[in-house]
């Protein structure tokens, strides 16, 4: 098993990039947020615990994160792919990560840092919206569907994310700038840091991405 780290700040284009690498790479994908807000919205005890760290912009505890990825990672074939989007966002979630992936014999392949300035960011984050059920992302001028306010790959209405209103954005990219930069230190000490330019569309930014992870 090998993992591929995702690495951002909110609005950076994570998710968008994601789904174009699990569709040209067969990445098993492990997405931090959509766990949560999945979990959130099913009302389980993890979603119950988190819902009032995510509303306010800031981090659900280390020990609750790692353990929904843990658990993932436990469960999945040995000899998976695995993309993760948004995890780990601190050292002691990378320990985590560390020390599930010693269990299970995995490694880390690489950690892709996209890199976009706070402005563009926050700019995306405002005009973003999700489908609830697929989770394609759109964006109200850059990414338009085609029928208003409907996704288009599965018909669901699109909504706009709680925590994408501009109070708590403000907050989310504050918490990665203080809470991030450590962990891409990490990386970089390492070796593995494979820092990639988050502007223009989705799949000019894979290509850049696969060229890295080549
Ligand atoms: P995202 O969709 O990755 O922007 O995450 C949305 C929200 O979920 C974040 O603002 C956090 O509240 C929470 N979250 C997602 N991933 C993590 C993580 N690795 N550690 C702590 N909180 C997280």
């Amino acid at each position: 098993m090998d993992v591929v780290i995702l690495l951002g700040a909110p609005g950076s284009g994570k998710g968008t990039v994601a789904a174009h690498l699990v569709a040209q790479r067969g990445f098993m994908l492990i997405a931090s947020g959509d766990m949560l807000r999945d979990a959130v919205t099913r009302k389980t005890a993890a979603g119950v615990e988190a819902q009032v760290y995510m509303t306010d912009g800031e981090l659900v505890p280390d020990a609750l994160i790692g353990r929904m990825v843990g658990d993932v990672l436990r469960e999945g074939p040995a000899d998976a792919h695995y993309l993760l989007d948004g995890f780990p966002r601190t050292v002691a979630q990378l320990d985590i990560l560390e020390a599930t992936l010693a269990a299970c014999g995995g490694t880390i392949a690489a950690a892709i840092l996209l890199e976009l300035d706070d402005d563009e960011a926050t700019e995306r984050i405002a005009g973003r919206r999700v489908c609830p059920a697929c989770k394609a992302v759109y964006h109200v001028v850059a990414k338009v569907p085609q029928s208003d306010g409907v996704c288009d790959t599965c018909g669901t209405a699109l909504i706009q994310r709680d925590d994408d209103l501009p109070e708590t954005v403000a907050q989310r990219i504050k918490i990665y700038h203080q809470q991030t930069s450590e962990v891409i230190e990490v990386f970089a000490a390492r070796g593995l840091l494979k820092p990639v330019v988050g502007t223009g569309g989705g799949a000019k930014v894979t290509e850049r991405i696969l060229k890295v992870l080549t």
